[in-house]
């Protein structure tokens, strides 16, 4: 095949790990991977520090670690208003793949991707996905794909279905179809595409609700030792599987119809989630953070009240907007004795990241002692009944990457806990370090897959990856050099590919990123409620 006529169909499977893939296709529920695979070399697939989604998926497509892209989780820290905010294309430091591509004369599709938001501007087409406030929103910088989409697959929608673990197999039942369906819209939606963009070099169409259906409903799925053996239930639950193997059928047949390779990627694995660890309550037990005393306590409830007053009467014309929202400064939203707290963990997700207090004047002028001692106390911190570490990997960004987490606008320690669990950082009453958490009964696990199939491509369980390998391999198999932010290599199933580094640095930009776009309040809001409603923030 030359190169101007290669095509490629990439998968974006939310969270897939053989944990679950490989017993579904024992129990004969994913036909159309199966045959896939068959035809694949596949194996593992190593997500980013921290396997968080939106970090992920911008390594996905932009071959750089977090340090490099700027992205670390769905929001950010931003210290000079002291609010968290919501990531977002601008704010990706580096080209990404889809953008090298169309600069040089390729159409790429790309559906759903985390990441995208606001859509940038391609030869092709891309739709945003969960980062976008609204399937409007997302579709936005294409409006005549978007009057297409609407028309003709009116099932792909940006809805989400798993708001709680089911409480009933009807519950659990009635949500499977919905995720089954939007799977199928989102298959359907690269059928639109084909049609739109039909020079199309790359697909790229992403099954986001694959993730959270597994953060709620993972002993449902019943592979391992945490597992419920109810066959009605588990049978229930097959449906996600059931379609999303649909979907992946649809896209298959595409990819056969185009003469595509097909590449099957996870941003990051899965497996049981054992409970939460309260980071914050560590960091205040080593004397690193405080609690306000009681005169305090009122004084910031009283400010705390009054600023909700204020939310309250901008969003009452907006039922929908959350009413704690994310507006609120976290000097608000985090009860520390701010005078006293000389570092804290605002935001967390499948790792603590923990931030310098720079108001703290006693803690700006010894940096280095503060973030010593933070990691000091993570590491020392361990299970109270099994005596394992909590945070076995504490990582001092600043030593770490040779950068200045004050200026870059960085986490200054991200401390990622050990395997099945995941952090909390809410100033919940209580002082347990880890908590059981029947709310999210999955968590995230580093290890993912990756399946390429092609002509050319040996097939067999044999690839051991990693997520930054993804787009040097896509460049490389479009001819595309790979610039020096591209901290992987392409994948060595092709071995035959002629792969060009340039050596000259593409000078990823530093700082605290700023770009033109900003959330409006009422997006920012409408996300957060999104995060919160799929278990990511509370
Ligand atoms: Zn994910």
């Amino acid at each position: 095949m030359s190169m101007d006529s290669e095509r490629l169909v990439v998968l974006g499977l939310d969270g897939a790990t053989w944990t679950v893939l490989d017993p579904m296709i024992a129990r004969g529920w994913m036909p159309n991977l199966a045959a896939l695979l068959s035809r694949s070399a596949h194996g593992t697939l190593r997500s980013t520090v921290p396997p968080v989604t939106s970090a992920a998926w911008t390594t996905m497509q932009t071959g750089a670690n977090p340090a490099i892209h700027g992205v670390f989780d769905h929001r950010y820290y931003d210290a000079a208003s002291g609010q968290m905010k919501v990531n977002h294309s601008g704010r990706i430091r580096v080209p990404t793949t889809w953008q090298l591509l169309s600069d040089a004369g390729r159409s790429v599709v790309s559906l759903n991707l985390p990441g995208t938001f606001p859509p940038p501007k391609v030869r092709g087409v891309i739709v945003a996905g969960m980062d976008a406030p609204h399937l409007d929103a997302a579709l936005t910088g294409y409006p005549e794909f978007a009057a297409k989409l609407k028309t003709e697959a009116p099932d792909y929608t940006l809805r989400y279905f798993w708001k709680r673990p089911p409480e009933t197999l009807e519950e659990l039942t009635e949500n499977a179809r919905l995720t089954a369906e939007s799977f199928r819209g989102r298959a359907e939606g690269g059928l639109v595409a084909d049609r739109f963009v039909p020079d199309w070099s790359v697909m790229m169409v992403q099954f986001q609700n694959l993730d959270p259906f597994q953060h709620r409903a993972w002993r449902y799925l019943n592979v391992d030792e945490t597992g419920i053996d109810a066959p009605a239930w588990n049978d229930a639950a097959g449906e996600v599987i059931r379609g999303l193997d649909r979907a992946v059928g649809i896209l298959y047949e595409l990819a056969e119809k185009r003469g595509a390779r097909v590449l099957a990627v996870s941003d990051h694995g899965f497996g049981p989630c054992l409970g939460r660890v309260h980071v914050n309550r560590i960091l205040i037990e080593a004397g690193i953070a405080a609690l306000p005393s009681t005169g305090g306590k009122l004084m910031r409830s009283a400010a705390k009240a009054v600023e909700n007053l204020r939310l309250w009467s901008a969003k009452r014309d907006d039922p929908e907007a959350r009413s704690a929202s994310f507006d609120l400064s976290v000097f608000a939203q985090f009860p520390f004795d701010w005078n006293r707290t000389a570092a804290f963990a605002p935001h967390q997700d499948t790792a603590a990241m923990i931030y310098l207090n720079r108001k703290n004047a006693s803690s700006s002028g010894r940096r280095d002692d503060v973030v010593k001692s933070t990691i000091q106390a993570l590491e020392a911190a361990r299970h109270p009944e099994l005596g394992t570490p909590l945070f076995p990997q504490v990582i001092d960004m600043a030593a770490a990457h040779g950068l200045d987490p004050e200026k870059e606008g960085y986490p200054d320690v991200l401390a990622l806990p050990d395997e099945p669990y995941w952090v909390r950082t809410k100033l919940a009453p209580g002082s347990a370090w880890v908590e059981a958490d029947s709310a999210l009964p999955g968590t995230h696990r580093p290890e993912g897959i990756v399946a390429f199939s092609g002509a050319g491509i040996a097939p067999g369980r044999n690839l051991k990856a990693n997520l930054v390998d993804i787009a040097p391999t896509i460049l490389s198999l479009f001819g595309r050099p790979i610039p020096s932010h591209v901290e992987g290599s392409p994948l060595p199933c092709l071995p035959n590919l002629a792969t060009t580094r340039l050596d000259a640095p593409s000078a990823p930009l530093s700082g605290p990123h700023q770009s033109e776009f900003e959330y409006s309040a009422e997006d920012q809001a409408i996300i957060e409620q999104r995060l919160a409603d799929l278990g990511y923030l509370e």
